[in-house]
């Protein structure tokens, strides 16, 4: 028991570490059509998007191979690898 408080207690303190992720709730992501699952992009809504897109290969992702990463468009937090944003551009 007192394993798992400890190693609960160390997952606590990495995430408080990190950037907090990007809520598509947000009024910036929400303007910018930021979606954490990019399938979940709504065509009708978001007419640039292509499947395939996501952040982990836009030309502003920061996270690299990560699974989530920094992103100019929103600083100071995360986004998800596997996310999408209007701001999209194609890693060269
Ligand atoms: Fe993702 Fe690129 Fe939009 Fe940033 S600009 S949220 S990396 S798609």
């Amino acid at each position: 028991m007192q394993t798992l408080c400890v190693a609960g207690a160390a997952a606590m303190a990495s995430t408080a570490a990190q950037a907090a992720m990007v809520d598509e709730k947000d009024p910036q992501a929400v303007g910018l059509g930021y979606q954490a699952d990019a399938t979940k992009v709504d065509k009708a809504k978001a007419p640039k998007y292509a499947a395939g897109q996501n952040c982990s290969n836009c030309a502003l992702y920061q996270g690299g191979s990560a699974a989530a990463g920094g992103c100019p468009i929103f600083a100071g937090k995360q986004v998800s690898g596997k996310g999408w944003c209007s701001a999209y551009a194609k890693k060269a």
